[in-house]
């Protein structure tokens, strides 16, 4: 089969693998007919997250067809329409009966490597390196899916490819992440961040009763798109002072809750940046964080900041006499995918949101290195980059 395969930094490249085989009874093999590009496959793009190998199959947001079926899975049939969580999860362990089922603690097979860096391992999650379980991802035209009796969810005929897909990861990722600053009617809430993540983190705060979100980015595309289509107000953080705008919206106080959807390849205006981008690298930090430290710094006193952004390692300057002088709180996590994808695929079904919205670049397979060298550039408008396999 084909398939988008990671080759070092920067480096992708479409090309024959072998077809995936059912190794286990709950497995499933799912032929890939719509494939995004998510910002977090860019932290693999440009070498940030360890332990990916040459060849590795990349991809973790994908839906299509079941071909195959493992003898123990009874829910599903061959011929189904499905869209998969990113996370692999087992059902069946403390965490995945708590519903935190990106901490499952059966599907890492490499979770000494997570071990050594985290502590303790997440679950694993398809495409996204060795220490995460060096499962093959889905920008290919197959894709093995286990623990496949937990995961995917059936896709009602009516809704089209491009209004589900996203149910893998990016919607119910925003969701979570405003869910995460327990919102209160005419809450303002600030996103900094204006990609695929954020919208949806600035439409589910509304969906929640916020009254306002302010959107913070440098891209007048992206911050376009939050205005338009997601309703959002906007500051140019290369233009405008965030802080002192943030003052004046809020009367003030600051944000109720903020939300960081920008993660670990952050950038800051003047002196700040070049300080995250001498001390990432010389190793100095892993991850540069000026988005996450304004968050907490802008928050109001008492308010909560929820981190969407993906964070690998170590960061430098944590402001954390902030958090504890001023009562915040700051949540986060890998998305609890399955947890959210039936209520989310319900609102679809409503029509309170249509996720298609984020998309501007269809293409094919085999042209996945030219979406990710424009999606990272941010070269033609490209916020979202979705493959047909
Ligand atoms: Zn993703
Ligand atoms: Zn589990």
């Amino acid at each position: 089969m084909k398939a988008n395969c990671w080759h070092g930094t920067q480096q992708v490249q479409v090309e024959h693998v072998p077809d995936p085989k059912i190794l286990n009874p709950r497995d499933a093999i799912v032929r890939i007919t719509k494939t995004a590009i998510c910002g977090s496959d860019l932290h693999l793009y440009n070498g940030y997250i360890p332990s990916m190998r040459r060849g590795d199959v990349l991809g973790h947001e994908f839906m299509g067809e079941i071909v195959e079926l493992g003898s123990a899975v009874k829910n599903l049939a061959v011929g189904d329409r499905v869209v998969v969580p990113f996370p692999i999860a087992c059902g069946h362990c403390l965490q995945c009966e708590r519903e935190m089922y990106s901490l499952c603690e059966n599907s890492n097979p490499n979770a000494w490597m997570a071990e050594k860096l985290w502590g303790y391992s997440p679950c694993g999650i398809f495409g996204y390196s060795h220490m995460l379980g060096g499962f093959p991802g889905g920008q290919a035209e197959y894709v093995r899916v286990p623990f496949a009796d937990i995961g995917p969810i059936k896709v009602p005929d009516n809704l089209e490819d491009d209004q589900v897909l996203f149910l893998s990861d990016i919607f119910p990722t925003g969701w979570m992440a405003a869910e995460a600053c327990n919102i209160k009617p005419g809450d303002t809430i600030a996103v900094w961040g204006c990609g695929p993540v954020a919208q949806f983190a600035i439409k589910s705060a509304y969906m929640m009763g916020a009254a306002k979100v302010i959107a913070i980015d440098r891209f007048e595309y992206r911050m376009r798109i939050a205005r338009e289509r997601a309703g959002a107000e906007t500051i140019n953080y290369e233009e405008e002072d965030v802080h002192e705008v943030l003052l004046e919206i809020t009367g003030g106080r600051g944000p109720d809750a903020c939300i960081d959807a920008v993660g670990l390849e952050g950038h800051a205006p003047g002196l700040h940046g070049a300080y995250d981008r001498v001390k990432q690298a010389t190793m100095l930090e892993t991850d540069r964080a000026p988005a996450l430290r304004q968050a907490i710094m802008e928050c109001r006193s008492g308010g909560t900041v929820s981190v969407a952004g993906v964070y690998g390692g170590f960061i430098d300057k944590f402001p954390m006499g902030a958090v504890v002088n001023r009562s915040l709180t700051i949540r986060s996590g890998q998305t609890h995918v399955q947890r959210y994808m039936r209520p989310l695929l319900e609102r679809v079904q409503n029509g309170d949101i249509d996720p298609s919205f984020v998309i501007t670049h269809r293409m094919r397979l085999e042209d996945a290195p030219r979406g990710y060298r424009i999606f990272n550039n941010k070269e033609d408008d490209c916020l979202k980059v979705v493959l047909e396999a």
